[in-house]
């Protein structure tokens, strides 16, 4: 009767799901500055992809970092 609005059936069975971004305190200082993976801790040689903001603060400091991953986690 609901007829989908939303993704495809297809599309929703584990790939690409939504994964959780570290919060930046928990982030090595490559996954920071954008050079590993914010999932696996990887190197990225290339090809990262923007996948989110890692979202935080410390006192008045706000911590936020944008988070790359690479094709070690597609
Ligand atoms: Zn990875």
């Amino acid at each position: 009767m609901s007829e989908a609005t939303d993704a495809p059936a297809e599309a929703a069975e584990g790939e690409h799901q939504e994964r959780a971004i570290p919060p930046p305190w928990e982030l090595t200082y490559g996954q920071y500055a954008g050079t590993h993976c914010v999932w696996c801790g990887g190197y990225i040689p290339s090809r990262a992809r923007l996948v989110g903001i890692s979202v935080g603060r410390s006192g008045v400091h706000v911590l936020d970092a944008p988070a790359y991953a690479g094709p070690c986690c597609p």
